[in-house]
């Protein structure tokens, strides 16, 4: 059985007092207990890492875990801005997510590289977060098959079984902060053909990956999404910066 996953994602949003607010919040509500069989991962950006980790180690509910929202594809030296996968190791990170379409589309990040960004989170015990997805032009046009499967390609090649040890998020980009969401089969359907593809390079891969839905999923469309029996789980932008509406999607 792949446990059902929630991660936030804060993107560029959050404060040391609000941060606070949010992870107390979150905590007590969790604390009161929360359905079985579940993880719930939170992203803030890279300097709060360090205050996220002591919080949630403060927080007896251990539900919850700590992402990032990017990684180097190197391991050391002169890539000024970068922050490497050990540097995240070292701040108790279990999570980093690679490849989302806003990396993609504003920083030109390519197929290769985030299957580069993967290798390195694995190889440092970071489990990533690959993201994938079409854009409404290529919805509209009838390429989403073919442009989500050629992505899903490239990090097949790439990484192989070690696949087995990531998860995938299916995120339509013309979902994403949208309120658009994909209705639950229109995403199950995606879901589908990417474990499919999975499972034409190794069934036992196909069956272990965890994969996500992301775009404008909120309390009241988690349900319906989270019971497709190819959806793992989801990556939460936008609903996720409060913490009530992120607690609601956990229970969902
Ligand atoms: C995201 O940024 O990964 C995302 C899914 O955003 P939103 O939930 O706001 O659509």
């Amino acid at each position: 059985m792949r446990p059902l996953i929630v991660i936030a994602n804060w993107k560029l949003n959050g404060n040391l007092k609000s941060n606070q607010d949010w992870v107390q919040v979150v905590c007590r509500g969790m604390e009161k207990g929360m359905p079985a069989g579940r993880k719930y991962v939170v992203c803030p950006p890279f300097p709060y890492l360090a205050q996220c980790a002591d919080l949630i180690q403060n927080c007896s509910a251990a539900f919850l875990s700590l992402g990032a929202q990017d990684v180097s594809r190197h391991e050391t030296g002169a890539f000024t801005g970068e922050v490497s996968a050990a540097m995240l190791k070292e701040f108790a990170c279990a999570y980093v997510i690679v490849g989302h379409s806003e990396r993609r589309q504003m920083h030109g990040e390519s197929d290769g590289l985030i299957a580069e960004k993967a290798l390195q989170a694995l190889d440092h015990g970071v489990t990533p977060v690959i993201c994938v997805g079409e854009t409404a032009d290529e919805r509209n046009s009838g390429r989403e098959v073919e442009i989500v499967r050629s992505q899903v390609a490239k990090l097949v090649s790439v990484l192989q079984d070690r696949l087995a040890d990531c998860l995938i998020a299916y995120e339509p980009v013309w979902a994403i902060g949208t309120g658009k969401v994909a209705s639950a089969q229109v995403a199950q359907d995606m879901h589908r053909v990417i474990r499919l593809q999975l499972a034409e390079f190794d069934e036992d891969v196909a069956s272990h990956v965890g994969i996500l839905y992301g775009g404008s999923v909120k309390p009241d469309n988690a349900v319906e999404l989270f019971a497709m029996p190819d959806i793992d789980g989801g990556l939460i932008g936008g609903a996720s910066l409060d913490p009530q509406e992120f607690l609601a999607i956990c229970q969902a």
